[in-house]
C-alpha cells in the first residue's frame, strides 16, 4: 500500500533539508547577536487562543478539531499568540524587556500554491514589555541584520495601524468593526470595501507612500498631518510614526512607508511592517510583523506593551535560491579509507580521534575499493581522505591526500604518522 503526503505538506530529503538547516542556523546566529533567547510553544492550543481577538471567521483558515474528551483544539496558525499566552501565565516575572524566539512549523488550512502550504515554518522574535520608537526600531532592525546577513535584496514597508484605527475610532467606529474593515483592506477585498461608509474615512491613505533616501519627509509630514489634524488619536500615531521614519534614516534603513498598509492579524495596535522579495510571484511576502500592545492583557496578563514578527522560513528560502545565496553544502570534511578488513578497527579510532577534533568524519562502511571511495570523496567535494592501508600501518603511519587538485589537476597525498594524523589532515585543512 502506498501513501501520498496530505496536501499542502512537504517531505525534505536530506539534499532540502541541508539549506534550511544553515539558513535557520544563519537566523539563530543574528537573533542570538541582540541576546534574544529561544522558547517552544505547543503544537496545538485551544481554538479560543485565535478566536478571541479574530472572531470566529478565522476557524475557516485553521486546523480546528475537537479532541477526544471534545475540547476545541487547532493546530497553531503562528506563534505570537502563543507567546503572549505563554507571558501572561508564567513569564511575567523575568527582567524586561524579554526577549524572545522561536522556530518551528505553523499550520493554516489554506489553498497551497507555490509559497504557501498548510504546513510552513517560521523564524520569528517577541520583544515585549518595551514601549516606543527605539523598540520598533529594533526589531525592524534585527529582521533587517537577517536580511543583510543573507545579502538579500528586499522591500521593507513600514506603516502604522494606529492613524487607520486612530482616524476609524475617532470617527465613532467599534473595534470591531475596525478589524473587520482592515482585514478586508489587507486581503484587498474591494467587493466588501466599495459600499462600506467607514472605509471611505481610510481610503485617502490607500496609496500613499514615502520612500527613504528619496521622496521629501518634510513635505510628506507636513501633507500628512493636516490630513490627520481632525483625528486626535491618529495624528499622535502618525507623530509617533514620524519618529519611527527619522530614526530608522539615521540607521541607513532603507525602506517605504505605506499609509495604507493593514496587516491582516487583529492583535496589532502599533506600527505594523512587512518586508517582500521581487520574482517570488504571488506569494512576495517574506516577514511580517508589528506591534501589539493588547495582547497580554486579553489574556488575562497586565497590560504589556510588545513588538514582534516572522520570517516565513520556507519563502525566505525561495527567496536565498532566487538570488543565488551560496550554502555551503559540503557535509563531509575528512573521509576515511580503510583499505581492507584489518584495518578496520584502526579506522574507525583514527574518524574517532578526528571527530572529537570537531572534524565531521565518515568512515567508508561498505567495504569499497580505495578508487571508488575516492571517487565518490571527490563528487561530494570531501577535501580530505585519510587512507588506512595494512602495510602503512604496520609501519605506524598513514596516508593523508588532499582531494582539492592542483593547477596540473593532481591531489597531493603524504605519509604521516599514525599518532600525527589528526595534526596533518588539520594542517591540510587550514592550507
Ligand atoms: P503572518 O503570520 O500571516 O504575518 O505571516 C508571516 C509570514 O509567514 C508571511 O510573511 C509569510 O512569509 C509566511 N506565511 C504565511 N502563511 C504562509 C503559508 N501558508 N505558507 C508559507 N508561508 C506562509
Amino acid at each position: 500500500m502506498k501513501f501520498e503526503r496530505p496536501r499542502g505538506t512537504r517531505d525534505f530529503p536530506p539534499d532540502d533539508m541541508l539549506p534550511r538547516q544553515l539558513l535557520a542556523d544563519t537566523l539563530r546566529s543574528v537573533f542570538e547577536s541582540y541576546c534574544y533567547r529561544r522558547i517552544g510553544v505547543p503544537a496545538f492550543e485551544h481554538l479560543e487562543l485565535f478566536t478571541e481577538k479574530s472572531g470566529q471567521e478565522i476557524t475557516e483558515n485553521l486546523y480546528a478539531f475537537q479532541d477526544k474528551s471534545g475540547r476545541r483544539i487547532c493546530l497553531r496558525p503562528e506563534a505570537t499568540a502563543s507567546v503572549a499566552r505563554m507571558y501572561a501565565n508564567e513569564l511575567m516575572h523575568l527582567r524586561k524587556p524579554l526577549k524572545l524566539y522561536y522556530f518551528g512549523p505553523m499550520y493554516r488550512y489554506e489553498r497551497p500554491q507555490k509559497g504557501r502550504y498548510r504546513e510552513f515554518w517560521q523564524t520569528g522574535a517577541e520583544l515585549v514589555g518595551a514601549a516606543g520608537v527605539e523598540a520598533d526600531a529594533e526589531v525592524i532592525q534585527l529582521a533587517v541584520d537577517c536580511l543583510d546577513a543573507l545579502d538579500l535584496d528586499y522591500r521593507l514597508s513600514v506603516g502604522h495601524l494606529g492613524i487607520l484605527r486612530g482616524l476609524l475610532a475617532d470617527h465613532g467606529v467599534s473595534e470591531e468593526k475596525q478589524t473587520s474593515l482592515l482585514g478586508a483592506v489587507d486581503r484587498g477585498d474591494t467587493e466588501i470595501l466599495k459600499d462600506d461608509e467607514d472605509y471611505r474615512l481610510i481610503s485617502c491613505f490607500q496609496d500613499v507612500s514615502y520612500a527613504s533616501g528619496v521622496d521629501d519627509l518634510g513635505q510628506f509630514v507636513t501633507d500628512t498631518t493636516t490630513a490627520v489634524a481632525s483625528a486626535p488619536r491618529a495624528k499622535d500615531a502618525f507623530a509617533e510614526l514620524s519618529e519611527l521614519i527619522g530614526v530608522l534614516e539615521k540607521r541607513n534603513v532603507s525602506f517605504s512607508v505605506e499609509l495604507g498598509m493593514a496587516r491582516g492579524l487583529a492583535y496589532y495596535t502599533g506600527m505594523v511592517f512587512e518586508v517582500s522579495v521581487d520574482g517570488l510571484g504571488a506569494q512576495s511576502q517574506i516577514a511580517g510583523g508589528g506591534r501589539y500592545d493588547c495582547l497580554i492583557e486579553t489574556f488575562g496578563g497586565p497590560p504589556t506593551p510588545a513588538v514582534g514578527f516572522a520570517f516565513g522560513f520556507d519563502r525566505l528560502l525561495d527567496a536565498c535560491f532566487l538570488q543565488d545565496v551560496a550554502f555551503d553544502r559540503r557535509i563531509i570534511d575528512v573521509a576515511v579509507a580503510p583499505i581492507g578488513d584489518v584495518v578496520r578497527f584502526e579506522a574507525h579510532a583514527i574518524a574517532g580521534e578526528l571527530r572529537s577534533r570537531g572534524l565531521r568524519v565518515d568512515v567508508d562502511l561498505a567495504g569499497r575499493k580505495l578508487k571508488a571511495i575516492l571517487s565518490q570523496a571527490s563528487q561530494e567535494a570531501v577535501p580530505c581522505v585519510v587512507i588506512v592501508g595494512a602495510k602503512d600501518l604496520k609501519e605506524g603511519s598513514v596516508t593523508v591526500r588532499d582531494m582539492r587538485l592542483d593547477a596540473e589537476g593532481n591531489a597531493a597525498q603524504r605519509v604521516v604518522n599514525r599518532e600525527a594524523v589528526a595534526d596533518a589532515v588539520y594542517e591540510l585543512l587550514n592550507s
